[in-house]
């Protein structure tokens, strides 16, 4: 495995994905260069064996699917989330201080470390919405400079801060845009600016910070990962390389990417959502098979739920399970919870496990310490729209919803490669709890 262009790739991918709408846009892109065809919810699809699609949802969660046969066994899945916590431009966002300052109000999206967002160069990226003649029309927008910073208090003002400091969202977080000027609504209108538009063709917008600090490979031979977004991009990219490197035989290869899984995963393009349900439906649908075919195939399919996961921390090695250690490059992370808040069971940790060998690639095991609570993922939330056997994976990584994470630089690869595998495979039901895996 050529570890180096992997994660080069990775890096590209992070540096041009600021938000979920440019993850998603991104992966589009590459999936139509891999010859996949673009089909929409709100239009009729006439979907072929031996081809592959993707459909979008709210230009925020991509589900991109490759067909080998009409009479396929099941489907195999790997799902991950292109959201991370970040601070949102709120409607109204200037204020201004003494006439001299002009600051943004922003909100918090999802639960962030918040120290880190302080004193680096920020920028701002999503969404605007535009009038046309006919109605509305979406263009993604990303100010690609240095644009803001969200300044520290001085030590001398603040003597106790390093001695543990509680932030408040809307007095400590808000970034310094620009001076005050002449100028009235100077941020819209470089919004606009950037989006070719007037002020006032601007209905409504979904824009957030970023940190500019890009993407990059450190440690003594590089085999670290530097970036922000790296939870969950670093398990959506290699889902995405996995599935187009695959040869799907006797299952449908299914790459799915939701948004809103830091905020609870319950929005139309969630996890929580129907987007896969109706996906899977309407390919059962158009490839003329029954309700009867469509459950049977389910019961045949195996969903991998990946998203990333807490390795053993250098300075803290304590926070992790006594048996259970992960760590940066030592391979993908299967994920335990006795009460079910990571979906994996015997049954899913062992296909998962055959999964990884048939890939020669290495795997760890992560538990929370049963002191601690732990977070949770998309693979328990999606179960309620399609119920199969799923695993909650994810790779290893340090300071979780950070604007700068680190993760293992090989563990990107060994992800591609089981993925890989997972979407060129079968699970095919042969009795409750006994299956035939087809790699
Ligand atoms: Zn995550």
């Amino acid at each position: 495995m050529d570890f180096e262009k992997v994660n080069e790739e990775l890096i590209s991918f992070l540096n041009h994905s600021p938000n979920a709408f440019f993850a998603v846009d991104n992966m589009c892109k590459t999936l139509l260069d891999a010859g996949l065809t673009r089909v929409y919810e709100g239009m009729p699809w006439k979907l072929e064996a031996g081809k592959g699609y993707f459909v979008t949802r709210n230009d925020s969660a991509v589900i991109a699917f490759r067909i080998p046969k009409k009479d396929y066994t099941g489907f195999q899945m790997m799902a991950s989330h292109c959201d991370s916590p970040v601070f949102k431009i709120k409607s109204n966002a200037e204020i201004t201080i003494d006439n001299q300052y002009v600051k943004l109000n922003v909100e918090k999206y999802g639960g962030m470390l918040c120290a880190p967002w302080l004193d680096r160069p920020l920028s701002v990226a999503g969404r605007i919405i535009i009038r046309t003649q006919e109605g509305i029309e979406t263009r993604l927008v990303n100010v690609d400079r240095d644009l803001m910073i969200i300044p520290n208090l001085a030590i001398h003002m603040n003597r106790q801060v390093n001695d543990g400091y509680a932030f408040n969202a809307q007095v400590d977080m808000l970034p310094l845009f620009c001076e005050k000027g002449e100028e009235k609504d100077a941020f819209l209108k470089l919004i606009a600016h950037e989006a070719g538009c007037e002020v006032s063709d601007i209905l409504d917008t979904d824009l957030f910070l970023y940190n500019r600090m890009p993407a990059t490979m450190l440690g003594l031979n590089k085999e670290f990962i530097a970036s922000g977004r790296l939870d969950d991009l670093q398990c959506a990219f290699a889902s995405l390389q996995g599935f187009l490197q695959a040869d799907p035989k006797d299952s449908v290869a299914v790459h799915c990417v939701f948004d809103n899984e830091e905020v609870g995963s319950g929005t139309k393009q969630g996890a929580a959502s129907t987007f896969l349900k109706d996906t899977l439906h309407r390919i059962n649908r158009s490839l003329g098979r029954t309700e009867d075919d469509y459950l049977m195939s389910i019961a045949s399919s195996f969903l991998v739920s990946a998203d990333n996961a807490h390795a053993v921390h250098p300075n803290h090695p304590e926070k992790t399970d006594p048996t259970n250690r992960p760590y940066m490059n030592k391979g993908i992370v299967i994920k335990y919870s006795a009460n079910q808040k990571y979906t994996t069971d015997a049954v899913s940790g062992a296909i998962m496990r055959a999964v990884c060998e048939e890939a020669s690639v290495p795997y760890q095991t992560f538990t929370n310490r049963s002191d601690m609570l732990g977070g949770s993922t998309l693979g328990n939330i999606s179960q309620s729209q399609v119920a199969l056997n799923t695993v909650d994976i994810g790779l290893p990584q340090l300071a979780m919803h950070s604007p700068y994470e680190t993760a293992g630089s090989k563990d990107t690869a060994y992800l591609v490669e089981a993925a890989r595998v997972l979407f060129s495979s079968s699970v095919e039901g042969t009795g409750d709890g006994n299956y035939k895996l087809k790699f």
